[in-house]
């Protein structure tokens, strides 16, 4: 199998993508920062279906991907350093999901030493994971609006196992007028329920079990608002004793109103639940809807 065309340099990939989109093409990009697994691979093939689905006249087709561990989305005291990375790996995941080209640039190309313009997005990226990651939410909010500015993908796919930041996103793209489709998509999750994370990896196998609370408690949640359970705070409290008992160090566990992100007193249907928790050093995160 032919591998994607790796691109470093930002300025030679916005010269690929321009001359595509001059061209009449259809684009679609996902956005990732690498050590891609099936939750990652779900989007590119949705990429690679949503980019064959323009007429046969079109122009190029391309479904595209970026890999980039974005320095400006970590904290001072985060895993940016240990992060992990394996870009042959990736290459050949992209390969498998029809991705056509990537991405891959130097953190030195994306931030140039004198970089002095951020995005900052409102309401929306300051609860919930803006709270416990100040700047976090700048940090993706900037990179996605440079990778949108460089790509000029007709559609953009993110994962809902992000819901915030899939709303910073969304919220940015609106408010800043951006030419572009965002697309969201569904959760990617272990038969056991754990959803598909790049961090994974730093679980032992002790940590990954009882990292399994996470989701444990959303389903438990999820299934006692479907029995009628319509109590936020019954709901959270309960999800949070699953998180406990499992010895977990619980950094939120809220129900918010799906858009704004605001918490909301009654479950709703649509309503989102969303879960933070460390197990040892590791920062897990899962949401899921409410019946
Ligand atoms: P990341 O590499 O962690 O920045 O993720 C890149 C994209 O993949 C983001 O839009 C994530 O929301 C998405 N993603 C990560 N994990 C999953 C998953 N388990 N299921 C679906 N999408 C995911």
């Amino acid at each position: 199998m032919a591998g994607p065309e790796l691109i470093r340099d930002t300025r030679a990939w916005q010269a690929y993508c321009r001359e595509a989109r001059r061209r009449g093409g259809r684009v679609a990009l996902v956005p990732t920062m690498g050590f891609l697994h099936q939750g990652h691979l779900s989007l590119m093939r949705e990429a690679r279906r949503l980019a064959d689905a323009a007429p046969p006249a079109a122009g190029p087709r391309l479904a595209l991907a970026s890999i980039f561990v974005n320095p400006a989305q970590f904290g001072p005291r985060e895993d940016l350093a240990r992060y992990p990375r394996d870009l042959d790996g990736d290459l050949a995941k992209c390969a498998s999901a029809g991705i056509d080209a990537v991405l891959a640039p130097e953190p030195a190309d994306v931030y140039r030493p004198d970089h002095q313009s951020w995005v900052e997005v409102g309401s929306v990226a300051e609860g919930l994971c803006g709270a416990s990651r100040p700047g976090h939410f700048r940090g993706v909010a900037t990179v996605v609006l440079k990778l949108l500015h460089l790509s000029l993908p007709d559609v953009a796919l993110f994962g809902e196992k992000d819901w915030q930041q899939l709303q910073v996103v969304r919220t940015m793209v609106r408010d800043l007028d951006l030419d572009v489709e965002i697309r969201g998509m569904p959760i990617v999750r272990e038969p056991d329920g754990l959803a598909l994370s790049s961090r994974n990896a730093y679980l032992s196998p002790e940590e990954r079990s009882r990292a399994l609370a996470l989701s444990r408690a959303l389903f438990g949640a999820r299934d006692r608002a479907a029995r009628g359970e319509r109590d936020a705070g019954a709901l959270r409290a309960e999800a949070r004793r699953v998180l406990d008992a499992a010895g977990l160090r619980v950094d939120y566990v809220e129900i918010v109103h799906p858009e704004t992100l605001r918490p909301v007193e009654r479950a709703e249907p649509g309503s989102r639940m969303l879960v933070a928790a460390f197990a040892g050093a590791t920062r897990l995160i899962d949401n899921l809807a409410l019946p």
